[in-house]
């Protein structure tokens, strides 16, 4: 097996999510005492937040890339940045370690593609939703178009993320706004939607719509156990 180094704690709730799934995913395919082998750098959310909040994309690139590359000197073969959001600094994350980044949209796209959406709607924190990082991998990939929610509700979406999500609370009101907000979605012509924030599918289930949901952090984890047993 190859060994995934994981740039995670972003948040720690998510991260969580991923170690059970890789691990799963790993016995699943080998059985019996096998797990998988993995390199987490864990960072402090807040310092991320924080950094988000004042734009320095540059100074997150270059921290994320630090660490990376201190995951690829302990010995990872290929990188996964355990949250969609800071997919808006995975370049300057491959340029620094010099590893393969395995991209969380294009687990996404694939998904969306084999279901034959065309059209998806997608849920995040508005850097996630009002920047191309999703959007333009999935047209220039995929040729799927993203719907995003209209500015109130991306400011729910983003609000509860932050103030809740990432603190480990979900909560029954939340999980009815967010069903709201993917029936409007639905309506606007989303054959599909991408719950875009590792921690939405903590509180969203597929039972929550009518429509498909892609669960980025399912769909990153087995592209990462597909890698590592390939
Ligand atoms: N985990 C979230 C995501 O997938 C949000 C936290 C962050 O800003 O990294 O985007």
């Amino acid at each position: 097996m190859r060994t995934i180094g994981i740039l995670g704690g972003m948040s720690w709730e998510s991260t969580l999510e991923y170690y059970r799934l890789l691990n799963q995913g790993v016995v699943r395919r080998l059985g019996g005492l096998h797990s998988a082998p993995l390199l987490l750098h864990s960072f402090d959310f807040a310092q991320i937040a924080a950094m988000q909040s004042a734009g320095d994309w540059p100074g997150l690139g270059a921290l994320l890339g630090k660490a990376a590359k201190g995951l690829a000197q302990a010995g990872a073969d290929a990188m996964i940045i355990a949250t969609n959001t800071m997919h808006l600094v995975a370049r300057e994350v491959e340029s620094a370690c010099n590893l393969p980044v395995l991209h969380i949209a294009q687990a996404a796209g694939e998904a969306a593609r084999a279901s034959g959406c065309s059209r998806v709607g997608l849920l995040g924190t508005r850097f996630t939703m009002e920047t191309g990082v999703y959007a333009d991998e999935l047209r220039a990939r995929f040729g799927i178009e993203t719907l995003i929610p209209d500015d109130g509700d991306r400011d729910f979406v983003h609000h509860a993320i932050y103030e809740e999500l990432v603190r480990g609370l979900f909560s029954e009101k939340t999980r009815r706004g967010f069903r709201e907000v993917i029936s409007r979605l639905s309506a606007a012509g989303a054959e599909g939607v991408i719950l875009g924030c590792t921690e939405i599918p903590i509180l969203i289930k597929p039972e929550d719509a009518s429509i498909p949901l892609f669960d980025t952090t399912a769909l990153h984890s087995k592209m990462a156990v597909d890698w590592m047993l390939s």
